[in-house]
C-alpha cells in the first residue's frame, strides 16, 4: 500500500515545485498528481480541476448503489463485486477519476479502481488495467500459482532442513523471474506519444517497488493516451471504512502516491502540454 502520510500538504512541502508554481495552485485543492521528467528536466503536473466535482458524484452514486458493478442491473450484479465483499473487516480502497476532452471537444469522465486481489481486472464502466489481459492470465497468475504452491510445500517441511532450504531458494527464483517478466510486459505511455517499460518509465531512485502502474492515476493517464483524450483534471479519494492504518478516511481526496505513482508520473504526464 502506499504511505497514508502521503497527503497534499507533504507534497507541496516535498519542494520539487518552484515558488511561482506553488504560490499559482489553490493549497486547499492540491490533491492533483505530478512527478519529475528527466526529458523536460521540470516537474509536470496535473491539476484537480473538475475532477473533484465528479468524485464526489461517484461517491453519491456509492452510498446508493454499494458496487463494482454499477452498470449492472441489480439483479445481474455480481455478489463478489458488492463493496461489502470486497472490502471485509470495515477497510476501504483508492478510486480515481479524469476529466478529459476528447478530439471533438467533448467532455469524457474516466473513472479508474486501483487494483483488487482475486483477479478482479476488468469491470464495465471503469478503464483497465495496464497489464493486458493476456499477459496477466498467460503469464503472470500461473507464475503467482507456482509461488503459492511452494509456500505451500514450504510450510509441510521441517524448518530449516535441506528441502525447505531448497523450496525456499526455488520460490526465491519464481518470484525474482516473474518481477523481471512483469517489468517487461508493463507498457507506460505518455502524451508525447511515446511508450516505456516499467524500468524505462520509472524515474524515481532505489529499487522499484511492486504493484507501480495498478494504482488508479496510472490507470487513468494510460487509458487517456490511448484513447486520444486529453485530461483536464485527475481527482483520486478513497471511499469505504478506513485504511490499515487508519490514516486514510472513507470519503477524503489524496493525491497519487509518492513511492509507487510519482516516479512513473514525470513520464506519464510528459506532452500533456502540447496535446491539442
Ligand atoms: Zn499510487
Ligand atoms: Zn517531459
Amino acid at each position: 500500500m502506499a504511505p497514508d502520510s502521503n497527503t497534499g500538504t507533504e507534497l507541496s512541502a516535498r519542494g520539487r515545485r518552484s515558488p511561482k508554481e506553488t504560490t499559482t495552485l489553490d493549497q486547499a485543492d492540491d490533491f492533483g498528481c505530478e512527478g519529475f521528467c528527466e526529458d523536460c528536466d521540470r516537474i509536470h503536473s496535473l491539476p484537480v480541476g473538475q475532477a473533484r466535482f465528479y468524485a464526489e458524484n461517484l461517491m453519491r452514486e456509492f452510498e446508493c448503489i454499494q458496487r463494482l458493478d454499477y452498470l449492472a442491473n441489480p439483479t445481474e450484479a455480481q455478489p463478489r463485486l458488492s463493496f461489502h465483499r470486497l472490502f471485509p473487516r470495515g477497510r476501504g480502497h483508492m478510486f480515481g477519476v479524469l476529466e478529459c476532452q476528447n478530439q471533438q471537444g467533448e467532455r469524457v469522465v474516466l473513472r479508474a479502481f486501483s487494483s483488487l486481489h482475486d483477479g478482479i481486472r476488468e469491470v464495465e464502466g471503469w478503464v483497465p488495467p495496464l497489464l493486458s489481459a493476456e499477459n496477466f492470465f498467460g503469464t503472470v497468475l500461473p507464475a503467482q500459482k507456482v509461488i503459492l504452491e511452494l509456500t505451500e510445500e514450504i510450510k509441510a517441511e521441517p524448518l530449516g532442513s535441506n528441502s525447505y532450504q531448497d523450496l525456499l531458494l526455488e520460490r526465491k527464483a519464481v518470484s525474482q523471474e516473474l518481477l523481471q517478466t512483469m517489468q517487461a510486459l508493463y507498457r507506460f505511455h505518455n502524451f508525447r506519444g511515446e511508450a516505456r517499460g516499467l524500468k524505462d518509465a520509472f524515474l524515481g531512485s532505489g529499487r522499484i517497488p511492486g504493484g507501480v502502474g495498478e494504482c488508479c492515476a496510472p490507470k487513468l493517464l494510460n487509458h487517456a493516451v490511448l484513447h486520444k483524450l486529453k485530461p483536464l483534471g485527475i481527482a483520486e479519494f478513497y471511499w469505504g471504512g478506513v485504511s490499515a492504518s487508519g490514516k486514510r478516511r472513507s470519503g477524503q481526496f489524496y493525491s497519487a502516491c509518492a513511492s509507487r505513482c510519482e516516479p512513473v508520473l514525470g513520464f506519464m504526464l510528459c506532452g500533456l502540454d502540447h496535446v491539442e
